[in-house]
């Protein structure tokens, strides 16, 4: 089977070694297409293609168009909104993600961005410690629960609600407290952290009626999709209260209107960072291999996203 690899941000060398040495000691032969900047090399490799890795790089019907031998696409990385899940489902492809690689990645993001922000951005002006503040996380996925375990570690009072993980579980974990829903999670913790996927149900659902729940002072901070927060009602709702503050992984679409209005409240960091690291590069990249060697060994879809 031809394994391709696509990527307009490649990975680091280290993680295309491994990525060959699963691929080829496994009878596959791997292709490699990086950097490209033309969609139309995108589809002129894709044409022969069995399986597909890729980073960020949106696989659109066009694509899969394209792609007539293509079996299973998998997105390295935890997100896979950039994946047309209709346009693979009906082609009877099978499409992953390979959750939990870049978790601890993006959760040392989170409390790095944390104590850069009670820390005045090292204005030189007094700041505030983490320790016994209320954390609240919005989400008790792979990276919730690693904000959790280091969240503990940092002496924070830590919260959880998941609509889709019971509370019974969450408080098992020892790492968090359930609440019993989302308002009642802004309405206890001095900082909330979200790390909920971006669905048809959750874009837009942090607005100004939820983070207005947020005690004095209250920090957000969004590592998981601009999409999730309703920009516009955040941008009224930070201005008549002046103690809120917002800081991102993933940079608003207004990004310049929140630099201007609330310089000393805000703070994106300028591209996607989370899961920007060696490891997590690395790690993605193998698990995405294995999966599909895994996949036309055993036929295991464990991680297929569009069942
Ligand atoms: P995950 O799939 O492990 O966890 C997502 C959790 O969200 C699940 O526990 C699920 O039950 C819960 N959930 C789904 N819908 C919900 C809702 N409406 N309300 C409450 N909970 C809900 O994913 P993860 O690895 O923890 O990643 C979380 C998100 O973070 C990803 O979807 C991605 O968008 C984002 N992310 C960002 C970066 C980055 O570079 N900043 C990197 C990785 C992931």
């Amino acid at each position: 089977m031809k394994v391709l690899v696509a990527t307009e941000k490649p990975f680091a060398k280290v993680a295309v070694d491994g990525i060959r040495e699963v691929v080829e000691k496994n009878g596959h032969t791997l292709a490699l297409l990086e950097k490209y900047t033309d969609v139309n090399d995108f589809y002129a490799a894709v044409a022969d293609a069995d399986a597909l890795i890729v980073r960020s790089d949106k696989v659109t019907k066009e694509v899969i168009d394209h792609a007539k031998n293509l079996k299973i696409v998998v997105r390295a990385g935890a997100g896979y909104d950039n994946l047309d899940l209709e346009a693979c489902t009906a082609r009877g492809i099978v499409a992953m993600n390979t959750p939990g690689q870049n978790s601890n990645a993006v959760a040392e993001l989170v409390m790095g961005l944390l104590v850069y922000c009670v820390r005045n951005s090292y204005n030189g002006k007094s700041g505030s410690e983490l320790m016994g503040k209320k954390l609240g996380i919005l989400a008790f996925g792979n990276v919730g629960r690693n904000v959790a375990r280091i969240a503990n570690g940092f002496g924070m009072k830590v919260y959880a609600y998941d609509a889709f993980c019971p509370a019974d579980v969450i408080n098992a974990s020892g790492l968090a407290t359930a609440v019993a829903n989302q308002e009642a999670l802004f309405e206890e913790c001095d900082i909330v952290s979200l790390h909920i996927p971006a669905t048809a149900e959750t874009k837009n659902s942090i607005n100004k009626a939820l983070v207005g729940l947020m005690p004095k002072n209250g920090l957000l901070v969004n590592t998981a999709r601009k999409e999730v927060i309703n920009e516009d009602e955040l941008i009224e709702l930070m201005q008549e209260r002046t103690d809120l503050k917002y800081v991102a992984d993933v940079m608003p679409a207004a990004d310049a209107k929140f630099r201007t209005l609330f310089a000393d409240r805000y703070f994106a960091t300028p591209k996607k960072m989370g899961a920007q690291t060696a490891e997590a590069n690395i790690n993605a990249g193998i698990a995405a291999a294995k999966q599909i060697v895994d996949f036309f060994t055993t036929g295991n879809t464990r991680f297929q996203v569009n069942k």
